[in-house]
């Protein structure tokens, strides 16, 4: 009886740890990414080196003095020329002094040389992978910038502002720019080059006032002065196709009638639709072959600038591709892929135009990697990371969905070497939520540079004014440039000092806590997560309060400067929102978080809080629904008589197991 006591309370005292009322369970491993923001000083922003002069450094300028022009091109692109300007106007902040910008044919009065693109005898730089970078020297008398093209050259410019001068392109409006009235640059021959080559932050930021270009997204239209084009229709620059466009290469309504074999097959009849969606085109039918390339060879005709061209199957998750025996047999010997079929049909295309790059989405039935097949070495793989997380890394795929897109990626780079990611960046379901996911960024980049990936598309709000939309914005177009050798930890500390002043210690807390909370919980960080999913951990009722009362002593801190303020209420305006949220707080609480967070969107022409709902339907249902059901959720019972039928279950199986140990000892002992 002494044993069963004594084994009775240590298995008792193990279920209560275990159980912790039903719902958790300690973790041994932690998934979640951690990362730490550092305060920075004003002073420390400001790049030392300009201001002191040695051996092996050229003078720019000298209090405010200077020998040198900018040169461009006699014949000089909008775009170009929109940069050469930004570069005149950014040194003039910082010096006082304005360098004249000079026609090539007009150089010959300067007595130094700032030379934009191929001016001055400048020779382009030629290099495997240049891709839009640029070299950039700086001598005495002669700095020059130049890519293998114009856009290289643009990077150029942009680059050394940022990367020399100091300066940051914060949104697409704001500039950070340093005062500096000496400035002395290290002599230098370089080439740089962009750690990915195809680059995109889809947000609805980085398309206003052509702020991609500062970016040094090459994702994006930056040359159209259209404006009526849609974010969407300003996108995917480079591409003359993008996805779910088999239909676009032969219509069904030109050939189903006559040849119905050319579509696919469902349950022995050819189909051009399934469950109200589009169908897919039989691959295997030599015709349509013919049919799609030379549909393919009319799409670039008309649009020969294009680098990528897209091949890919409707949007239809009730159809696997075509059931027809040629290409059933082959996506079964494949190993069960629709890519059996699709992806022999794209490297016969990628032949037919080996100076193009030829796409297809591995997507549904096309997602699994075939078997015994190699990629031509023109054909890019497109992977999207559904259902995608955002606190464990795809380099270290710590939980199952992380996990799963990792396997996706190193399967598909042991067939290809290009390889275009489609991730996801913020919370469609709560665009104005907090969201803290800075911390996986250079473990994705890392992940990407190691398996092939020439492309990223982030996807983040096509809506205006998300959560930390252009912070976010900025360091995945940084981290795009510069790869993952960059410190995401102080790309932020130095966004966050220049761009909120004498509130940056405060929001750089409030980003450490919100942090630090999410890791803390080893909770996954989803595309759609409701409050309730973080209800435990992040999101917290205290931790919301704590997040209330940090941006109140922000806004403290920068009392009575307008454009502070109005920067900290960006933030005010996300953790207010995930109070209103909140299933424990009283009515009149819930009031006023609502009438500020309409206070707030109005004064930034906010009008959706969620990628499918407007603030006027949160206003008038939303907010209502998204409470009430999380409450429910809280209050299921299921959950706590579940919980507590768990521990009685363990315990009784426990119970059992100590009585018959015990019983054997007795036996032996007697
Ligand atoms: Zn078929």
């Amino acid at each position: 009886m002494k044993y069963f006591k004594r084994y009775f309370a240590f298995i008792l005292a193990l279920v209560l740890i275990c159980s912790n009322g039903g719902f958790s369970y300690a973790i041994a491993d932690n998934s979640v990414e951690s990362i730490l923001f550092k305060n920075i000083s004003q002073e420390e922003l400001q790049n030392k080196a300009l201001s002191e002069n040695g051996d092996n450094k050229a003078v720019l300028f000298e209090n405010g003095n200077t020998d040198f022009a900018i040169v461009i091109p006699e014949l000089c692109s909008k775009t170009l020329r929109e940069a050469v300007t930004t570069l005149q106007d950014v040194l003039e902040k910082m010096t006082g002094t304005m360098l004249p910008i000079v026609n090539e044919s007009q150089a010959d009065t300067a007595k130094s040389w700032f030379c934009i693109d191929a001016v001055m005898n400048t020779e382009r730089p030629v290099e495997d992978g240049l891709y839009d970078g640029y070299r950039i020297s700086v001598d005495d008398k002669n700095i020059s910038i130049c890519g293998a093209a114009e856009a290289g050259t643009r990077n150029g410019i942009y680059a050394f502002m940022e990367d020399i001068l100091g300066c940051m392109f914060l949104t697409p409006d704001d500039t950070y720019i340093p005062k500096q009235k000496t400035i002395y640059l290290e002599k230098m021959n370089e080439i740089k080059k962009p750690a990915v080559q195809w680059r995109d932050v889809y947000a609805y930021e980085t398309v206003q006032n052509k702020w991609a270009a500062k970016l040094r997204l090459n994702g994006i239209d930056i040359e159209s002065e259209n404006p009526e084009l849609t974010i969407e229709q300003l996108q995917y620059e480079g591409w003359g196709t993008w996805c779910h466009n088999c239909y676009s290469y032969l219509s069904p309504d030109e050939y189903f009638k006559e040849h119905p074999e050319y579509f696919s097959e469902k349950n022995g009849k050819r189909v051009i639709e399934y469950k109200g969606r589009d169908a897919y085109l039989c691959l295997s039918n030599p015709e349509v072959f013919e049919i799609v390339k030379n549909s393919l060879a009319e799409k670039i005709a008309e649009n020969p600038a294009q680098l990528y061209w897209d091949f890919s199957g409707n949007d239809n998750p009730f159809l696997a591709g075509c059931e027809c025996s040629k290409c059933k047999a082959a996506d079964e010997a494949a190993g069960g892929t629709g890519m059996g079929t699709l992806l022999p049909f794209l490297n016969k295309l990628a032949k037919a135009f080996p100076d193009k790059y030829i796409s297809t989405l591995a997507y549904l039935h096309t997602l699994k990697a075939p078997e015994n097949i190699k990629a031509e070495s023109n054909v890019v793989i497109k992977l999207c990371s559904m259902p995608g997380d955002q606190a464990s890394s795809y380099l270290d795929g710590g939980n199952s969905n992380s996990k799963q897109f990792k396997n996706q990626v190193e399967q598909w780079s042991q067939i290809t070497d290009k390889i275009v990611v489609w991730d996801y960046v913020v919370n469609f379901s709560h665009l104005l939520m907090p969201f803290p996911n800075f911390a996986v960024q250079a473990k994705n980049q890392k992940f990407y540079e190691d398996n092939n990936i020439i492309g990223v598309f982030h996807q983040a709000s096509r809506e205006n004014g998300g959560e930390f939309a252009c912070m976010r914005a900025y360091v995945l177009s940084r981290l795009m440039w510069e790869g993952s050798d960059m410190d995401v930890a102080e790309c932020v500390s130095g966004y966050v000092t220049a761009y909120f002043g004498a509130a940056a210690p405060h929001i750089i807390e409030y980003m450490n806590l919100c942090a630090s909370e999410l890791y803390n919980s080893n909770k996954a960080l989803g595309l759609y997560d409701g409050l309730l999913a973080q209800y435990d951990g992040y999101l917290s009722e205290d931790n919301v309060k704590r997040y209330c009362q940090i941006i109140q002593e922000a806004k403290s801190a920068v009392h009575g400067d307008a454009i502070m303020e109005r920067r900290v209420e960006e933030i005010e305006l996300s953790v207010i929102y995930a109070n209103v949220l909140q299933p424990g707080i009283n009515k009149s609480e819930r009031q006023t978080s609502l009438d500020r967070i309409n206070a707030l969107c109005e004064k930034r022409n906010i009008t959706m809080v969620c990628e499918w709902e407007s603030l006027e339907s949160f206003n008038q249902n939303g907010l209502k629904n998204a409470v009430s059901s999380e409450k429910r959720e809280l209050n299921k019972p299921y959950l706590i008589t579940g919980g507590v039928a768990s521990g009685v279950v363990i315990a009784v199986v426990a119970v059992t197991v100590v009585y018959r140990i015990i019983r054997k000892r007795k036996k032996l002992i007697s």
